[in-house]
């Protein structure tokens, strides 16, 4: 197996499939029975999720909410998400737990590198939610962090594209797709993969990404048993 320990970043979108908001049964099931055969491998499962089909903390300032109350009702949306995705996991018997980067015992357990690590080898799947717990960052850049906090060997980014593109392909026909790219390249060509912090982040850290599509069933499965799908940001 390519990999012993992944982060799987989800976006909160995609949790609402084609609704936009809320969370779809249907999504979540197939999510979570690609992650249930993951961690039947063997292999050790952190997981990020986003909150945007919940709250977004721009959309929220628009609506003339402070950023920071809005980026604090975002990160209680990823952990809304995340509570979901718990609960479905340990439906399907996969034990997971969700641990909270602001404190809200006992809704889960405060987040700590340490924690992760303990649960993650005991083969519980650990779901590490509000980003970074701090107001001005994205989920993108939280997943960076616990990647690299938990010494991931890589973060996978599910998205409903199936890799990095030269630009965005469900607006240009005309755009092709990278099957290996380099931080720089995709920092220089301002390619909207992540938000600059979590690729800086990922770039100083040397922690690789992968960038595919979560939305076909069995494409994780694929990925870990070494095909090369999606896009490799390196
Ligand atoms: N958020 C935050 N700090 C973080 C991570 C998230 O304030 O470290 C807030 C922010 O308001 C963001 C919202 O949570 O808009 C939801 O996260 P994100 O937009 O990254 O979710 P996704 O787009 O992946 O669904």
């Amino acid at each position: 197996m390519t990999y012993k320990r992944i982060l799987l970043k989800l976006s909160g979108e995609s949790l609402a499939a084609g609704a936009g908001s809320g969370i779809d049964s249907d999504r979540l099931a197939a999510y979570v029975a690609q992650i249930k055969e993951a961690a039947a491998l063997g292999i050790q499962i952190g997981i990020v999720v986003g909150g945007g089909n919940i709250f977004r903390g721009v959309a929220g300032a628009a609506k003339g909410f402070d950023r920071v109350t809005g980026d604090q009702m975002g990160m209680l949306a990823t952990v809304i998400n995340s509570l979901a995705i718990r609960s479905a996991l340990e439906d399907a018997g996969q034990p997971a737990r969700v641990l909270t980067a602001i404190g809200m015992y006992p809704i889960g357990e405060p987040y700590s590198n340490r924690r992760a690590i303990e649960a993650l080898e005991k083969g519980e799947v650990v779901i590490m939610s509000c980003g970074t717990g701090s107001p001005y960052f994205t989920t993108d850049t939280g997943s960076a962090l616990r990647a690299i906090e938990i010494c991931a060997d890589v973060m996978l980014k599910g998205t409903r594209v199936d890799g990095v593109y030269t630009a965005d392909p469900e607006k240009d026909p005309s755009a092709t797709k990278f099957d290996r790219i380099s931080y720089a390249e995709v920092m220089e060509r301002g390619l909207k993969v992540m938000d600059l912090t979590a690729t800086a982040l990922c770039k100083e850290n040397a922690m690789p990404i992968r960038v595919f599509d979560m939305d076909t069933p069995g494409n994780l499965l694929r990925l870990l048993k070494g095909e090369s799908i999606g896009t490799l940001v390196y």
